[in-house]
Order: structure tokens, then C-alpha cells, then sequence
């Protein structure tokens, strides 16, 4: 690409929102063949709210919730904040916990009066020794409404099963769409719980569909969308940073964290994954100019 189609390129972006922090990425985003997003904060609005709150034991709501309460008042996970929210609309104060600390990937655990106390996915109640077996129809049915299960055990005592939602951006639909019609593949990849992640997907008409992945795997899904082609990867999140870097082309959402829009090419500063589409058509017509 000669450098004034370039400089117009850019310059045409930044009235659509696009931020391009490197040229060359309007020449090679041409050539992508398939789009990974993220889901959470990327494809849905990435806040959370508790819809469900099933005791699997004989402890109260209340209780529950202020266990989960003073735990999660440790962490930033949108999901924490979701359990936090829930305890403050219902007046219900923090349960005193101790030494709190993150399970990469799955949740955390903490010391409770009496007993240690773990909260997250089903990967959290297999370090707690918890058996939710029993349950596992309950969680399915939650997950396949798009929700995703969290559970909480004392000790390896299943105590909790709660569920929370996370709406999907209006515009992601129509994002897929326009991606599929430009003839992209398109694809997801998330630390969500797999039932959970194939509802939304299919619900969007995603292609492809990586779920369960740790933070640190999130790379490797890039790596592995490469057998399609060259591949550019939407993201909000500090753990979507490996693969906004390893990707041919990086985007960030604007309203995400520093972390991922340093790691990123191209910024899309309204928020809205439609401008994935906006910015392949934007490459195309500059490519276009140049032949
Ligand atoms: P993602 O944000 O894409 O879901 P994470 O690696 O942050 O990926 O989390 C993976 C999963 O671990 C979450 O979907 C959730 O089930 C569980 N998890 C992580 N952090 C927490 C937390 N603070 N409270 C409850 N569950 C958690
Ligand atoms: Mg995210």
C-alpha cells in the first residue's frame, strides 16, 4: 500500500470510530479469513447479574451470599462484581473471610470461620473435592439458557449453585452477520463454561466455538485458528492480551482495559464488535485503490 492511500485510510477510520494505531494493519487485515472474539465484555455487555441462586444444602440464602459476598469483594472478575451487587441489593453484609486467593481460570477459594470456602466453575469444586455430580442437570439447564453456573462448596460440601447472566450487545448479531456475508469465518473463544459459551454461540450463529480456555490458552486458540488462515482477534480484557498480540491483526474494544488496546492494532473506540466489519471493508476499499 502506498503511504497516502494509507494516510486516507486511516484518516477515513478515524470518522468511523476505528483507531488505527498501525498502518500496515489496514493491508493485512485484508487478507484475514477468520475472526475470533471474545465473549465476555466483547460480544456481551460484560456485566453480569445474578438470576439464579439455588441451596444445595441446608444454609441459607443469606448466608450464601454473604460467604460469597466476602470472598469475591477480593476480586475484579465481572462475575464477582454480579455476586457483590446481589448482596448489597438485599442489605446483606460480608461474611468475614480470610486469605483469599484467585484460581486461574476457575474462581478462588478462602478461609472461612470454620471452613475453607471455594467458589467458581466445575473446575474450582474439583480442587475443593466438592462432588456436584448430582447437580449436574441443574447446571446444564442454567448453562443452556446462555447463563453460567458458579458453585460454591465448604470444605468438599457442595453448598451453592447460582447462575448469572450476561446480556448479549445488541449489535453482535448483525456483527456476525456482516462478517459471514464478507465470507469470513467466525469464531469464539472464552474461559466460559462450554454449555454456557455453545448457547450464546449458536444463539449468534458463530461458527467455531472454544470454550473452557485458561487465560494462558487463549494464545494457543489463535495459533490453532491459523490452520483456516490468517486470523484477527477482538478482544476487551487483560487476558485477551497474548492473543490480541499473536494475532495477524489485534483489535481492541475501546471501552476496555489499557492492557488489551496497548497489545492491540486497531482500536474500535464506539465499543461496538460491528466495527470488525466496518474495518475489513474499510482495507478492502483501500487495497482496492492500490491494484
Ligand atoms: P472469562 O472471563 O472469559 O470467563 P476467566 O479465565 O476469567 O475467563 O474465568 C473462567 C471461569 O472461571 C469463569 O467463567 C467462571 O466460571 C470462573 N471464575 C473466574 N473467576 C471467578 C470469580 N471471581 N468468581 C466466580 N467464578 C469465577
Ligand atoms: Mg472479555
Amino acid at each position: 500500500a502506498t503511504p497516502v492511500s494509507i494516510l486516507v485510510g486511516t484518516g477515513r477510520g478515524a470518522e468511523l470510530g476505528l483507531l488505527f494505531r498501525r498502518g500496515d494493519a489496514l493491508q493485512r487485515l485484508s487478507e484475514v479469513a477468520v475472526v475470533g472474539f471474545d465473549k465476555t465484555g466483547t460480544l456481551t455487555e460484560g456485566h453480569p447479574a445474578l438470576t439464579d441462586l439455588e441451596p444445595l444444602a441446608d444454609l441459607p440464602e443469606t448466608e450464601i451470599l454473604a460467604l460469597a459476598a466476602g470472598a469475591e469483594a477480593r476480586s475484579e472478575h465481572p462475575l464477582a462484581r454480579a455476586i457483590l451487587a446481589e448482596a448489597e441489593t438485599r442489605g446483606i453484609a460480608h461474611a468475614p473471610v480470610k486469605r483469599v486467593k484467585a484460581l486461574s481460570g476457575k474462581g478462588l477459594r478462602a478461609q472461612a470461620e470454620g471452613a475453607k470456602l471455594w467458589i467458581g466453575n466445575a473446575g474450582a469444586m474439583d480442587e475443593a473435592g466438592a462432588d456436584i455430580a448430582p447437580y449436574a442437570e441443574r447446571a446444564k439447564a442454567l448453562a443452556a439458557k446462555g447463563r453460567t453456573p458458579v458453585w460454591m462448596s465448604l470444605d468438599d460440601r457442595p453448598v451453592a449453585l447460582m447462575a448469572l447472566s450476561d446480556p448479549i450487545k445488541p449489535e453482535a448479531r448483525e456483527a456476525v452477520d456482516a462478517l459471514h456475508k464478507a465470507g469470513k469465518q467466525v469464531a469464539m473463544v472464552t474461559g466460559d463454561t462450554r454449555a454456557t459459551a455453545e448457547a450464546v454461540g449458536h444463539d449468534l450463529g458463530i461458527d467455531r466455538i472454544e470454550a473452557e480456555v485458561l487465560p494462558d490458552g487463549k494464545r494457543d486458540a489463535v495459533e490453532s485458528l491459523r490452520q483456516i488462515g490468517p486470523v484477527a482477534f477482538v478482544g476487551d480484557g487483560i487476558n485477551d492480551a497474548p492473543a490480541l498480540a499473536a494475532a495477524d491483526v489485534g483489535l481492541a474494544i475501546g471501552t476496555g482495559t489499557d492492557v488489551a488496546i496497548e497489545a492491540a492494532e486497531v482500536v474500535l473506540m464506539r465499543g461496538d464488535p460491528n466495527g470488525v466489519a466496518m474495518a475489513l471493508e474499510l482495507s478492502r476499499a483501500v487495497m482496492r485503490n492500490i491494484r
